[in-house]
């Protein structure tokens, strides 16, 4: 028997249309010796709403929470009217989603009285956003004479440690969880729908994965169930070798292994949580991606190195914004060993992640590229466990910065591409603040302003001629 984990991101379930859609496409791909799992994403714009709706609870903002919870509610209600036909269906439906925004209302209820917004409560309002949405995908095929059962990522055995907002996963424990919850379910015939992106605790609290995570949702369920392919439907033909937003002539790249494929994510394309593709290379699931708007095309493959032969040279270029530059300098730094350690260690212990790191050859100076919201909690943090030294001068910072990264396997052994690279953005006279390769030697990255970003992405687009390959 044939297992395919399914996973629906936010536009391919953005309204009951689309939703039919999607029942159809795993009706049509299931079979006597086929069965699917399926994870979904919230709808498009629901995540980010919710993030709004927990920051104007915090600020006590009573009246905005309950016009919210109305607003949240409807566009549901409607999207389920024009998912399930079937009158019965509906209705159990809207009971669902009407319990569920109930308690959506009380969660910010809550956080309007205590005037806090605590990791933990963040995740539990940003989980809404599925909760809400796989209801709907599972009355929508059941609509279709299937049958199927929605679940949370707890529910359906994935659990975290309790980092909340961007949750650990525990593969050996979710391993054991997931096969325990889902075998029996697809023994019977029944369709899981499952959340992507939020998880629990072993003591069922509610933590999310960070965002993008229902990619990683499919992965972990791929690897659980030792799945023979995880396949990511979303609203482009696969991984481009841009963004099709800002280069529109970008084209799909057909075959990528785990590392390029990876790499890619790492540095932005397709909006991917960076940790998506990591338990489907573990277990050598291949991994493909498809447009849901064109389930003809076979979009971009995934797959173990051996199968595929890494072509040489630059295969994509790719943005990575809502980032910021820290820079530590002092000239004592010269020659004093540890600092570099010390900077890592205590960012470390906060739980933030460097995403780019380059010194100077003078080691004046090391710069470091963050997340840009946890900006204000590194460079705090730096400044306690480092100004005090004397060899530490300066802790400064900037956020209107993104990073442009190169990709494609082989480009080390082929001279002159950074000099290519370098050449067609100082051409369009944009200035290059930061450069870093990575350890891979897969790609090579920098930082420009973020007014810049979008320019240097097609400059190197067509340097390269990616839109002819
Ligand atoms: P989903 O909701 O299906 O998870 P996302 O919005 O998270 O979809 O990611 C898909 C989007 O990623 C595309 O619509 C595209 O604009 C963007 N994107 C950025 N870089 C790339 C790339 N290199 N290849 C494909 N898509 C990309
Ligand atoms: N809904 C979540 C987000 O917007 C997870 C996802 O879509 O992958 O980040
Ligand atoms: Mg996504």
């Amino acid at each position: 028997m044939k297992k395919i984990v399914m996973k629906f991101g936010g536009t391919s379930v953005a309204t009951g249309k689309n939703i039919r859609h999607v029942a159809k496409l795993i009706a049509n791909n299931r079979s006597e010796d086929c069965v699917v799992v399926a994870v979904v994403s919230a709808l498009e714009g629901i995540t980010n709403q919710l993030i709004q709706a927990a920051e104007e609870a915090k600020k006590g903002n009573r009246e905005y929470i309950r016009d919210f919870k109305q607003e949240i509610l409807e566009k549901h209600l409607t999207t389920a009217k024009e998912a399930i036909e079937d009158k019965q269906l509906e209705d159990e439906t809207e009971q669902v989603l009407k319990a569920r925004a109930g308690e959506l209302e009380q969660v910010l209820t809550g956080i309007v009285f205590v005037g806090e917004l605590t990791p933990k409560s963040r995740d539990n309002v940003l989980s809404f956003g599925e909760r809400l949405s796989a209801p709907i995908v599972s009355g929508a095929l059941k609509d279709l004479g299937l049958s199927s059962q929605h679940l949370t990522g707890g529910e359906a055995g994935i659990v975290t440690d309790s980092n909340f907002g961007e949750a650990g996963l525990l593969m050996n424990f979710t391993k054991y969880q997931v096969k325990k919850k889902i075998e029996p379910l697809l023994k019977k015939g029944t369709i899981p729908v499952i959340t992507g992106f939020i998880a629990a605790t072993q003591n069922g609290e509610t933590t999310t994965l960070g965002r993008g995570g229902s990619d990683y949702t499919a992965t972990i369920v791929g690897a659980a169930l030792a799945a023979d392919e995880v396949w990511i439907w979303t609203d482009v033909d696969g991984l481009m070798t841009s963004d099709p937003k800002i280069v529109p002539s970008a084209k799909t790249i057909h075959e990528l292994s785990f590392q390029e494929a990876t790499e890619l994510t790492i540095f932005g394309a397709k909006a991917m949580h960076p940790r998506a593709l990591e338990p489907a290379r573990k277990e050598g699931i291949p991994v493909r991606i498809r447009n849901v708007f064109n389930p003809e095309n076979p979009g971009t493959l995934i797959a173990k190195e051996q199968k595929i032969k890494p072509k040489d040279g630059v295969k994509a270029v790719t943005l990575v914004k809502n980032v910021a530059v820290i820079t530590v300098s002092g000239a004592g730094m010269v020659g004093a060993p540890g600092t570099a350690a010390k900077v890592f260690e205590v960012l470390g212990r906060e739980n933030i992640n460097i995403l780019m790191i380059s010194q100077s050859v003078s080691e004046a100076n090391i710069s470091l590229v963050i997340q840009r919201n946890l900006l204000e909690r590194a460079v705090n943090t730096l400044e306690i466990a480092l100004l005090g030294r004397d060899f530490i001068r300066e802790i400064m910072s900037e956020d209107d910065v993104c990073v442009v990264a190169v990709l494609g396997a082989g480009m080390k052994g082929m001279p002159g591409v950074a000099s290519r690279i370098f050449s067609a953005v100082a051409r369009k006279g944009i200035n290059v603040r930061m450069i870093a390769q990575g350890s891979s030697e897969l790609n090579v990255s920098f930082v420009v302003k973020e007014n810049d970003g979008e320019e240097t992405i097609r400059a190197i687009h067509k340097e390269f001629m990616l839109s002819k390959n």
